[in-house]
């Protein structure tokens, strides 16, 4: 079914429920951009989402600053309200480190391309090593319901602002320049060299994070303990418990009966050989992002007639049936 001129919406027949809206685009802004670089007639596919999802949260700060620390803690204590962005680097990994875990450790020219193909949301350049958030790395965190956090430099926030993404944005600052130095050497995971590179950087990093304005909160890392309440407080975690993921609702398996103005009409199949005559409506008139990421912004609503006599239309929310919204009647 034709959308907007710019996409096909394609329910996809004996798919999963949640893999079965996609959109074919054929004049959306990926595709205008990628015709240009590539010269030629570009398509892509992206998948259909209910829903926007979590705003990300992006940690910037100099290196040894305690990133790594403060973001080890939230993913313990809440395991199921938070996932981890894992970047892309072209350096080496530490001891201990695990390739798909820490990062996706690659080679520059394989990143050079992906990025060239539109498959990174930022790269940057830091301590002579490139360093990269793919779409699919914020898209699958985001997917499961659980709020994206991004470990990533001042650049990298830098680009995250100017792109599509709402994000909550925070710098990390350490306690004093001495105090970063400690920390850095402390943590013995840099050759002298390197030390010296990354306390350089830091310099700028710490001038451009406290006063651009770039981010949203600054906090200070002294005491550990202090600074990780600080951030539960901005992330109004506090005394909260973990909330499990709310799980996508999925979407109706069913073919399409009608369009229009921009609300589709869904006719599910039987199930199971029982016979079934749910009618879904599937909205989408705020769909927002698309390839190389998810179509989000999905709604979906349920037409009776209901158990309770009720015939009209329910907004299909956390799998169960709330706020009547019309007649089905309008929709044809
Ligand atoms: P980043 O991820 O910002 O590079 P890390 O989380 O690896 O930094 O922290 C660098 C070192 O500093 C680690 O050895 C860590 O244990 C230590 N550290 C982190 N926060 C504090 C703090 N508030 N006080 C003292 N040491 C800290
Ligand atoms: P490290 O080598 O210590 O793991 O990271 C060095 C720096 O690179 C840190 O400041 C970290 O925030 C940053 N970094 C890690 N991943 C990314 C990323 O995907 N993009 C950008 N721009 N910076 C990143």
């Amino acid at each position: 079914m034709l959308l907007n001129r710019d996409r096909i919406l394609i329910l996809k027949r004996d798919s999963a429920p949640d893999d079965c809206a996609w959109f074919l685009e054929v004049d959306t802004t990926f595709v205008n951009e990628h015709k240009k670089i590539l010269n030629t007639e570009v398509v892509a596919w992206s998948k259909g989402v209910k829903g926007d999802g979590p705003k990300p949260i992006v940690i910037s700060g100099p290196s040894g600053v305690g990133k790594g620390t403060l973001i080890s803690k939230l993913m313990r204590d809440f395991p199921s309200t938070f996932g981890f962005s894992v970047s892309h680097t072209t350096r080496a990994p530490r001891d201990k480190e695990m390739d798909g875990i820490h990062y996706h450790f690659t080679d520059r020219n394989v990143m050079e391309k992906d990025i060239q193909d539109g498959k990174f949301l930022e790269s940057a350049q830091v301590h002579e090593n490139l360093y990269g958030t793919s779409i699919e790395a914020v898209e699958t965190v985001t997917d499961s319901g659980k709020r994206c956090i991004l470990d990533i430099d001042v650049q990298g926030a830098r680009s995250v602002k100017a792109s599509s993404l709402e994000v909550i944005s925070i710098f990390i600052c350490p306690p004093s320049f001495e105090e970063l130095e400690k920390r850095l050497r402390a943590r013995g995971t840099e050759t002298e060299e390197q030390v010296q590179k990354r306390l350089r950087n830091a310099k700028a990093e710490i001038e451009q994070g406290k006063s651009s304005g770039l981010f949203d909160h600054i906090l200070v890392n002294d005491d550990l303990e202090t600074c990780y309440a600080n951030l539960k407080k901005i992330l109004a975690l506090d005394g909260h418990n973990d909330i499990p993921a709310a799980k996508n609702v999925e979407l109706p398996l069913g073919h399409l009966v009608a369009e229009m103005d921009q609300k589709v009409l869904i006719h599910c199949r039987t199930e199971l050989g029982r016979p079934s005559n749910n009618l879904f409506v599937l909205d989408v008139s705020s769909v927002k992002g698309g390839a190389p990421g998810r179509t989000r912004g999905l709604n979906m609503y349920a037409i009776g007639p209901f158990g309770d006599g009720v015939n009209g239309i329910k907004q299909v929310e956390n799998n169960s049936f709330s706020a009547i919204e019309g007649r089905a009647s309008h929709y044809y």
